[in-house]
């Protein structure tokens, strides 16, 4: 139930009650009901205006409604949409090629969701290690890191150490390792003759926007390959331009075997997720093996088209360096050490982690959707800024305000 004092009128608070009464409640949201939006701004059913600093969990970094995507929407609704596998279609082919020049990797496989993906992922990983570095039947190991996040389905919240992911949910699928997370030498530790992959987040983001040591990956990366088990990034969040590179592992030197795409994929128009890697693990799969109904469906693949060129064209990855070097600088200096105890991030993939003695971070978030900037919080005491890669100079400099006054005025109010 609404939980805050913004001036919602009745359209708005009957849409949340509606929510409340007839959904399942496993969200918490913002009491704000969006009706429209326009690149970094939305617009509530009231016809307020906020700038988004969430971008659906990265999932629209080309921002709201862009042109482009429209444009590739209407037109490739007007013409097919949906085909299955059973057949080919004119926009699989060309979304493949270039889906893996743009990742500089050989192959591509097609799904919706991104936990789907991450599902994929593991599939691909055991498939690799059972046929070609020939563990034995049913031992195949794969390491993850503590306070991953990876999605919801009952195998991956299996291997979450989050108990509230889990708590109910079990019986898990075993096979997993956890270890803890920006510590190279305990993946090392953690290695069996049955160990077929590490997957990782570059930057835990759900976590609280957690960025691992200097050298880290490619530490990890040397080991896998010392090692021969597969590094498995999954750039669902970090990929995609927002770290200020076109994927976040670029920061450093390594190359993972898989990369697990999502969220901006599909430029905020439509669900596609996908696994990009080479041909030694994806060439491992025959006809059969794997599959979904709508992956690599046509006005999927169209949108995701347009969705890679936009970040190319518009130098989006560019823009985030930019644009994140100024929001840390900016916030590191102007906010109160009592209040604020660290902002980090890379590109515009940033956290601000408050003091403990500051408060709940959703008081924070109601503040700041109070001001028109609508951001999370993420555990209980940070609060993530990730907002569209197009956000403009003008934009980023009313946010840095508005983030300025309500760290300055609320105080754990
Ligand atoms: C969001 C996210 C997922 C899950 O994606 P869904 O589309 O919500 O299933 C997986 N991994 C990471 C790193 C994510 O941020």
């Amino acid at each position: 139930m609404a939980d805050m004092n913004l001036p919602l009128s009745s359209v708005g608070r009957n849409h949340i009650k509606l929510n409340d009464m007839h959904g399942a409640h496993n969200y918490h949201p913002l009491p704000v009901v969006l009706a429209r939006g326009q690149g970094e701004w939305v617009w509530d059913v009231d016809g307020r205006r906020y700038l988004d600093m969430l971008s659906a969990y990265s999932a629209v970094n080309q921002g709201h409604v862009h042109p482009r995507m429209v444009e590739t929407l209407m037109e490739q609704a007007g013409r097919i949409t949906l085909t299955s596998r059973a057949f080919y279609n004119d926009q699989i082919g060309p979304w493949l090629k270039e889906l893996t020049e743009f990742c500089g990797m050989e192959r591509a496989l097609p799904m919706n969701s991104g936990a789907e993906a991450v599902e994929t992922a593991v599939k691909l990983a055991r498939k690799w290690g059972y046929r070609t570095k020939k563990v034995a039947p049913e031992q195949a190991e794969i390491i993850v890191c503590d306070s991953n996040f990876h999605g919801r389905t009952t195998m991956i919240v299996g291997f979450s150490s989050d108990p509230q992911y889990r708590a109910d949910f079990g019986p898990f699928t075993g096979g997993f390792k956890i270890v803890p997370y920006g510590d190279a030498q305990a993946l090392r530790q953690a290695i069996t003759p049955n160990t077929v992959g590490f997957l990782v987040e570059p930057i835990q983001g759900e976590a609280g926007v957690i960025v691992p040591p200097a050298g880290y990956l490619a530490e990890c990366d040397r080991i896998c390959k010392e090692h021969n088990f597969l590094f498995i990034a999954d750039e669902i969040q970090t990929g995609l331009c927002r770290t200020g590179k076109t994927f976040c592992f670029q920061h450093e030197n390594c190359a993972p075997e898989l990369l697990i795409l999502g969220k901006a994929l599909g430029g905020g128009f439509y669900p596609i997720s996908a696994v990009v890697g080479t041909d030694a693990v994806l060439g491992l799969l025959k006809p059969g093996d794997h599959g979904s109904t709508f992956g690599g469906n046509p006005l999927a693949c169209a949108l995701s088209r347009t969705a890679l060129r936009i970040l190319q064209d518009e130098n989006l990855a560019g823009r985030a360096e930019t644009l994140g070097q100024r929001f840390r600088s900016r916030l590191t200096a102007a906010l109160p050490k009592s209040v604020v105890k660290e902002v980090r991030g890379k590109g515009l993939l940033n956290a601000i982690e408050l003091q403990s003695s500051a408060g709940p971070a959703r008081n924070y978030s109601e503040q700041l959707a109070l001001r028109g900037v609508l951001a999370k919080e993420t555990r209980s005491t940070t609060i993530r800024f990730a907002p569209p890669l197009v956000i403009g100079d003008d934009a980023m400099e009313w946010a840095l305000e508005q983030i300025t006054e309500v760290f300055s005025v609320v105080r754990g109010a």
